[in-house]
């Protein structure tokens, strides 16, 4: 038998994902070297602190402190340290020396993708991120692979554990935001400081990556607009579920192609992050807990859904070692592949731009004719409505009576739901508009 090639593979960062790719690489070893053809040595791991306890027991001499020196004599780089210094430096001086790249790091490739993308063509070197998205769940590589021979439409995704976690709690058991999200984090799902889950800064990063693959054309963070969960009231859940809906925090990424609208923006493509409602059987509906999912539109295939797990040391490690192995295989039969193709130049489009429907609900004076001078202030401004429920409340001590109302309308420009949104308000006959959020999968 012939002797297998051996190629050098640094680890920088042994954290929960880190330590978890050590201990596969270890105890896997003969698995990973038939399936890549080549033996994949661990040749080091980087750490800020080499005594500092670990998951995972693991040799005490492939630790140093002293990452630069790693890389520089490295086939194979996988950057688990997260953050953006030293990530994004000791990222360029693998690549500049010719290792192929495996990150996990979201916040680094949504800050900084198109230099890092660059000098990995530059270098002819593979960079690949299947981790930073969504977990365990394989997305980007049948993105960027499996469907490069169709045109995506539209991706919504639940990219964000934390988030889904606090809005299916708020769901299933009535619960307020803020004991949802303490809930979060007696559990472990929320991190002490929460506010990149629940602005929905994480999402919009994931966001961004997830645009730039399924358009071809490189979305940065700035391009996304971002809206969190913190104004999720448990009245808005109640009212959504009572009218058929469940909210989510959806990462979106969809094309428009009808220019010459009314409103700004034209054909591009829309990246945002927001809550939104979508109908219970929705199959983003049934997706509870930490769990992330991401749903594709293809004008060929249709469309898919891909369903796992969003995060974790042991999910995150198989994505990673996914990458890792794909990336030594290219390395063996020689020269790596294209990392991403950018010949799509769409426009990213403003949120005014974006196209979706409004749920509203309004707190108005129960008195003749109201129903009619809202519907009249929607059609003026171009929206049409699909749904209009009134209850009616009794003030059991003053014995006022008020009507709540609740429209849902059909798709329209943003930001013609926002200019009526604005003019609803000025009407005499309403008390307050409770809540207002955008639903897909109408
Ligand atoms: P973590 O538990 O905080 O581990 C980070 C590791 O990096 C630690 O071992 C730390 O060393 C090391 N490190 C940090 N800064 C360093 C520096 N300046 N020099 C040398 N070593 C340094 O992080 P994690 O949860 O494993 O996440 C790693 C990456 O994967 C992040 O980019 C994260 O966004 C991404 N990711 C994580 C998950 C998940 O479920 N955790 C899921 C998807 C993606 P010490 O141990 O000595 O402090």
């Amino acid at each position: 038998m012939t002797e297998l090639r051996t190629l050098k593979v640094a680890l920088l960062g042994c954290g929960n994902v880190g330590a978890q790719v050590a201990r596969i690489l270890i105890d896997d070893a003969d698995a990973l070297a038939a399936r890549t053809g080549a033996r994949l040595e661990l040749s080091g791991i980087a750490v800020r602190n080499v005594d500092a306890p670990r998951e995972v027991d693991l040799p005490r001499e492939l630790f140093t402190t002293d990452a630069e020196l790693l890389v520089k004599d490295a086939d194979l780089v996988i950057e688990l340290m997260g953050g953006i210094e030293p990530a994004r430096t000791l990222i360029l001086t693998a690549m500049r020396n010719g290792a192929c790249v495996v990150s996990g790091n979201k916040a680094l490739l949504a800050q900084d993708g198109p230099t890092l993308y660059e000098e990995a063509d530059k270098a002819g070197v593979q960079l690949s991120y299947e981790a930073a998205v969504a977990g365990a769940i394989p997305i980007l590589r049948p993105i960027r692979d499996s469907l490069s021979g169709d045109r995506i439409t539209r991706v919504l995704g639940i990219v964000n554990g934390t988030t889904n976690f606090i809005l299916d709690q708020m769901d299933s058991t009535g619960a307020q935001f803020a004991d949802a999200l303490a809930e979060a984090q007696r559990l472990g799902y929320a991190e002490a400081d929460p506010t990149a889950d629940i602005e929905g800064y994480d999402a919009a990063a994931k966001a961004a990556i997830l645009a730039s693959l399924s358009f071809h054309t490189r979305f940065a963070l700035e391009d996304v607009s971002c809206e969190g969960i913190t104004a999720v009231t448990a009245a808005d859940i109640a009212a959504a579920k009572e009218a058929g809906f469940v909210i989510k925090l959806l990462a979106i990424a969809e094309k428009l192609t009808d220019a010459g609208t009314e409103t700004e923006g034209g054909a591009g493509v829309s990246v945002r992050v927001h809550p939104t409602l979508l109908p219970r059987e929705h199959p983003l509906a049934a997706v509870r807990g930490a769990f992330n999912a991401v749903f594709i539109e293809a004008e060929n295939a249709g469309e898919l859904m891909f369903y796992g797990q969003g995060a974790g040391g042991t999910p995150t490690a198989s994505a990673v070692l996914g990458d890792l192995v794909s990336a030594a295989r290219r390395l063996v039969l020689g020269g790596p592949g294209r990392t991403e193709t950018t010949t799509g130049h769409v426009p990213a489009l403003p949120i005014d731009a974006s196209i979706t429907s409004y749920y509203i609900g309004l707190d108005v004076a129960d008195q003749p004719g109201v129903l009619a001078k809202i519907a009249h202030l929607f059609a003026e401004h171009g929206v049409s409505i699909e749904i209009m429920r009134q209850t009616i409340h009794r003030d059991a001590d003053s014995n006022v009576e008020s009507a709540e109302l609740r429209i849902v309308t059909h798709r329209a420009r943003e930001a013609a739901l926002a200019a009526t949104v604005e003019a609803v308000k000025g009407l005499d006959v309403i008390n307050s508009v409770t809540s207002v959020l955008r639903v897909e999968g109408v």
